[in-house]
Formats: structure tokens, C-alpha cells, sequence
């Protein structure tokens, strides 16, 4: 559905839709919840023995930002990470300070923040809230960890 819709997409600016611009955008629906970073979509290509230069994965990514598939989200650490910019997936992001997996919180209330934004008559479009903490399994570790109790 993503890649027919991007097909489309590439079509009406004239753009055309190449092997690896449709490889890049699978590795982003394969690892959807992810949050993959330009160099861990290279290596996973690189890994499944495709060549795709490193340039081309940049430089398709930042088409596929420009073009709303993608979201670009920073956690500072330096580098973008990307995910799917699907408009049903409201979600925040919980960054674990000791692991550094980055999870998605879905809350209902973000629903009724877009509907009463939009019934106000704003247009919705994006918003970019991370919390940071410890997430459950390393909570559950470091309490575990007699070096680390208080
Ligand atoms: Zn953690
Ligand atoms: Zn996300």
C-alpha cells in the first residue's frame, strides 16, 4: 500500500520510482516501531546484500521525508531517526536513558487533542513529544542488582 501510494506520489512530481527507492521504504515498514537511523537502514541493506551506496540511502530518505512518508525525529544523540509517517499512529516516544530503546506510548488523549485542535479549526499536522526515564525491563534489572540498591 506504501508503495504503491509512493509510486503515485513519485509519478506526479516526475519523479521515478527505482529499486532502491522502493528497498529503502521496505526497510522501513519491516522495522516500522524501530525507529531506524540513516546508517542501520544502510547496514540492513547491506546485510540482506543489496548495493546501495550510502549516499543513495540519504539522499532517498530525505525524498521520502520531503514526500510525508517519512517522519524525521531527533532524541540528541547527534543523529535523525526516521519512522513511518502514518497519520493513524499517534503516538509519543519513551526514550530509556539505560538502554536507549526508544518505545511508543499510545494515549487516547492524543485522539482528542487532534479533534479538538481540528474542531478550533487548527490543521493538524504533527507533533514531537519524547519522554525520558527507565523503561520496565531495566527497572526490573537494576533493582534487581544488589550494586545498584540505595
Ligand atoms: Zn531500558
Ligand atoms: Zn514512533
Amino acid at each position: 500500500m506504501y508503495i504503491e501510494t509512493l509510486k503515485k506520489e513519485l509519478k506526479e512530481r516526475k519523479y521515478r520510482m527505482t529499486p532502491q527507492r522502493e528497498l529503502v521504504l521496505k526497510v522501513f515498514m519491516e522495522h516500522d516501531a524501530e525507529h531506524l537511523g540513516a546508517d542501520d537502514v544502510y547496514r540492513i541493506l547491506f546485510s540482506k546484500k543489496h548495493s546501495v551506496s550510502k549516499a543513495t540511502v540519504y539522499r532517498t530518505i530525505d525524498l521520502l521525508v520531503e514526500f510525508g512518508f517519512l517522519r524525521r525525529l531527533e532524541f540528541g544523540e547527534g543523529i535523525y531517526r526516521y519512522e513511518l509517517a502514518k497519520k493513524d499512529k499517534l503516538h509519543h516516544h519513551f526514550v530509556c536513558k539505560i538502554c536507549g530503546k526508544i518505545y511508543e506510548i499510545k494515549e487516547s488523549y492524543l485522539e482528542n487533542l487532534k479533534n479538538s485542535l481540528e474542531n478550533q479549526g487548527f490543521v493538524f499536522e504533527n507533533f514531537d513529544l519524547k519522554i525520558y526515564g527507565i523503561c520496565p525491563k531495566c527497572a526490573r534489572k537494576s533493582k534487581k542488582n544488589p550494586l545498584r540498591r540505595k
